[in-house]
């Protein structure tokens, strides 16, 4: 299993595909250089990663459900989501 060049951690697919374009890098390093080169020091590294974990923990507080789950105790309906799919567009083509 490939290796980041910089920490030496085991990467997995998702970080070996990151690695094809960062020269070896996984993608915490690569994030890191960017944000050193950003000018940011660690301190303020740290601050944003730990902003962007807080943010991701309360869009994952979040549940989507249907109206049909009977027994979910709502708080917040914050919208409704909805979509719509054409399948088979091309069946009268000739
Ligand atoms: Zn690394």
């Amino acid at each position: 299993m490939a290796e980041c060049v910089e920490c030496g951690k085991e990467m997995g697919f998702v970080d070996r595909q990151n690695a094809k374009g960062y020269r070896g890098l996984c993608r915490s390093c690569s994030e890191k250089g960017r944000n050193v080169s950003a000018g940011l020091d660690d301190k303020t590294i740290e601050q944003v990663n730990f902003e962007k974990r807080e943010l991701n923990l309360k869009i994952e507080a979040i549940l989507l459900t249907t109206e049909t789950a009977p027994n979910l105790n709502i708080t917040e309906r914050i919208e409704i989501v909805t979509a719509e799919c054409a399948f088979g567009m091309n069946i009268f083509k000739v």
